[in-house]
């Protein structure tokens, strides 16, 4: 393999620190160009002075000074903005971008890099999700290819290899079901944002932690896998599976089941992606089968967990509604995690926004920005409706 050049968005998070420690563990098979972080400058110029990118870039201009002097006097280029963010994505001095920022500020990023033919290994998952049609048509034009971070599609792809694709059946997604998994409906209703962010398997930063206890992830990695895949919604489930050893599996039509099991460790899928789906060695703990008695798998339940349907009603609608249950949660999370609104009233925000936001069937870039300009402020209507 020959080394490969690396861009690296959102690089002080849990995924951009983890990629990081793979790039340094193999100097001779890759190297970084960029790095850009949202607004932690102390620890970007650290990765910065370690991996001497071309570029450093901190999107939150207020702390561009900061970065300046660190970094300028040591030959390393600085700038700051999501505008500059996106424009680095053009560069020539990297091949993979890794999409590691949390949110809807993937999006442009992504988007640029497709157009500059660049290969994508994509964590940032809310990317698919609020323009997942846009992405794949976009896809289809380029160069570039595009390989899953998130486990579940990591196990997927893996499973896929060497199989026709005419031949798969079903997606199987497993899910842990997160730190409230056996808690009736009354106990949901009274969980703190400490419980909450008490994940029972994976470290990762704060949204996607609430996300997975809401089980909006899942939802989020069935329209993902929709996407990257190609398999319709009625053929992609869920099953929770608590110990989350088994990522993922695929049913094929002889009724075979394939699945690739691990550790729950970020590393296993990041490093695969990195190295385009051939594998390098690993230095981190690995699974030893014989340590888990019993796997376990139970149906989701969607009376409890509400958010996980939204995944088959968004697929069926199509058009923007995805981007508006994006846009509804980020505000709602947020909301959720200064204390403001109940763990239950999340669902509530994502439902009314979806209410109130107007729909577009078949949406261009800018509509995406215009809908969730427009669900980020219904969201926000709501939330003060419930405070008050
Ligand atoms: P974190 O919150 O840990 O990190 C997010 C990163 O994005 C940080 O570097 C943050 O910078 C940066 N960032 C935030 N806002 C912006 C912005 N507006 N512009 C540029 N950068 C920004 O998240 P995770 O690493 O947990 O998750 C990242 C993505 O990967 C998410 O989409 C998540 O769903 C997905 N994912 C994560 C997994 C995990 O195990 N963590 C597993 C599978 C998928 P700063 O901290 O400097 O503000
Ligand atoms: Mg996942």
């Amino acid at each position: 393999m020959q080394k490969k050049h690396i861009a690296v968005i959102g690089s002080t998070g849990s995924i951009g620190t983890q990629t990081l420690d793979i790039v340094a563990q193999r100097p001779e098979k890759f190297a970084i160009s960029v790095l850009a972080a949202g607004s932690n400058v102390e620890l970007l110029i650290k990765q910065s002075l370690t991996h001497r990118p071309a570029l450093a870039i901190i999107a939150d201009e207020s702390k561009y000074k900061i970065l300046k002097e660190a970094l300028e006097p040591a030959g390393i280029a600085t700038a700051a903005g999501a505008g500059a963010l996106a424009d680095a994505m053009e560069r020539e001095d990297f091949s993979t971008v890794v999409t590691a920022t949390v949110g809807y500020s993937g999006l442009e990023p992504t988007i640029r890099a497709i157009r500059a033919g660049k290969d994508i290994a994509l964590a940032n998952k809310e990317t698919l999700v609020v323009a997942g049609e846009l992405i794949t048509r976009l896809l289809s034009t380029s160069p570039s290819s595009i390989l899953p971070v998130d486990s579940e599609h990591s196990a997927i792809y893996q499973c896929l290899v060497g199989e026709d694709p005419a031949t798969v059946d079903r997606l199987i997604i497993t899910a842990s079901g997160g730190p409230f998994r056996t808690h009736s409906a009354e106990r949901l209703a009274r969980v703190t944002v400490a419980d909450a962010l008490k994940h029972p398997n994976w470290n990762m930063g704060n949204k996607i932690t609430i996300d997975s206890a809401t089980m909006l992830n899942k939802a989020f990695e069935i329209i993902e896998a929709r996407w990257l895949f190609g398999i319709p919604a009625q053929r992609i489930e869920a099953v929770v599976h608590p110990q989350s050893i088994i990522h993922s599996m695929v049913q094929f039509c002889d009724g075979a089941v394939k699945a690739q099991l691990g550790l729950p460790d970020m590393h296993l899928p990041i490093r695969y992606a990195l190295g385009d789906g051939m594998r390098i060695d690993a230095p981190e703990r690995r699974l030893t089968i014989a340590d888990y008695s019993s796997l376990t798998f139970e149906k989701p339940d969607t009376e409890r967990f509400p958010c996980l349907g939204l995944a088959y009603r968004a697929l069926d609608e199509g058009g923007t509604t995805a981007c508006t249950v994006n846009a509804a949660n980020e505000i709602a999370v947020a909301a959720f995690l200064r204390g403001e609104i109940s763990f239950l009233d999340i669902y509530r925000v994502i439902e009314a926004t979806l209410g109130t936001t107007g729909f577009i069937a078949k949406p261009g870039y800018e509509d995406y920005v215009a809908v969730n300009t427009e669900a980020r402020s219904k969201a926000q209507e709501t939330i003060k409706k419930i405070i008050i």
